[in-house]
């Protein structure tokens, strides 16, 4: 049987149209819309087409959308007020400080600052906290939009063997909690991993997230395998262009033939991360408002 190929664009698009369709039910019991206040310190060139599209989706899915750019050299004490006001500000229900900051600013810090309850970008400890203890946690976007490819594809998750590839705080760390949520026999594997084809061939759920170009091989995959691939890394540019393709963790050419699906990279995992933010701040406005979080999210 042919494999099917993942179409992340679709499944984000379907996203952000149920989203959208959710925000009138909030507006109606609130009087207000939700708002995310998207923060960019330094001139970033990749960061700043992120942070217009991340606003741009925003007002889209017929929320508020607040940005806030300071330049590299401003002070971390000017950053921190900025986020102490957002985290006062009751139209603000999302924040995310794109990372990383400039040079000379800790990071750490400034995390550590954003209200829990308006982390969007599930990265403060008490986030992480929160989801090891199974209680209502945001979580960071590109694991929970895997999830939610997962469930949608598969449905029930309970009993299948999951096999997470990379250990980030931000990416293999926060999928190999959600899955164990659902139920799985998670594995995380990593670089210091022994015999990682030995211990791919027994997933029937495959996280690649290690940033190495094409690194997994068909033949180390399980016949009928479901593969999220959340590498994103450019290949050095074929004779004569300017620019290398952009290629996953997983060789997906060799993959296709043993696998019952696969995410495409680009238009795969990469393609659901702005839609789970709205999600989340969809979520993080209805818990702030004292409301259940809306159904089917
Ligand atoms: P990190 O560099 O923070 O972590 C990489 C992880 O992969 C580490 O745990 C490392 O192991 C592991 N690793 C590296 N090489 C190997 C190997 N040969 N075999 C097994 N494990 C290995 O990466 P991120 O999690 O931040 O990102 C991973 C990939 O996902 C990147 O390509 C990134 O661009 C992409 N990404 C995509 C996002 C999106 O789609 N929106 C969001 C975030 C990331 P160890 O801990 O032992 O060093």
């Amino acid at each position: 049987m042919a494999a099917d190929v993942i179409d992340g664009k679709a499944f984000a698009a379907g996203l952000r149209a149920r989203i959208a369709k959710a925000v009138p039910a909030f507006e109606a019991a609130t009087g207000r819309v939700p708002g995310l206040a998207v923060v960019l310190v330094g001139d970033d060139a990749a960061s700043q087409v992120y942070v217009g599209a991340k606003g741009k989706a925003t007002v889209a899915a017929g929320m508020k959308s607040f940005e806030y750019r300071l330049p590299a050299d401003a002070a971390q004490d000017e950053l921190l007020a900025l986020v102490a006001r957002l985290n006062a500000d009751p139209t603000v229900d999302g924040i995310l400080v794109q990372l990383p900051l400039p040079k000379g600013f800790d990071e750490k810090r400034v995390i550590a600052a954003i209200d829990p309850d308006k982390d969007v970008d599930g990265i403060t400890p008490t986030n992480a906290g929160r989801l090891v203890l199974g209680a209502d946690a945001l979580v960071s976007c590109t694991p929970l939009g895997c999830l939610m490819m997962l469930r949608d594809l598969l449905g029930d998750l309970s009993g299948l063997d999951a096999v997470i590839v990379g250990r980030s705080i931000l990416f293999g760390k926060p999928m190999a909690q959600l899955l164990l949520q659902a139920n799985c026999t998670v594995t995380m594997a990593h670089s210091r991993t022994r015999d990682l084809p030995a211990v791919l061939r027994r997933a029937d759920i495959v996280i690649a997230a290690i940033g190495q170009p094409e690194y997994i091989r068909g033949d180390w995959l399980k016949a009928g395998a479901v593969v999220l691939d959340g590498g994103i890394n450019r290949l050095p540019p074929a004779p004569g262009k300017a620019k290398g393709r952009i290629v996953g963790d997983v060789a997906f050419d060799e993959a296709l033939p043993h696998v019952r699906a696969i995410t495409p990279v680009p238009g795969g995992v990469g393609a659901t991360t702005i839609a789970c933010l709205l999600r989340n701040t969809l979520v993080a406005a209805h818990r702030r408002a004292g409301l259940a979080d809306p159904e089917g999210f």
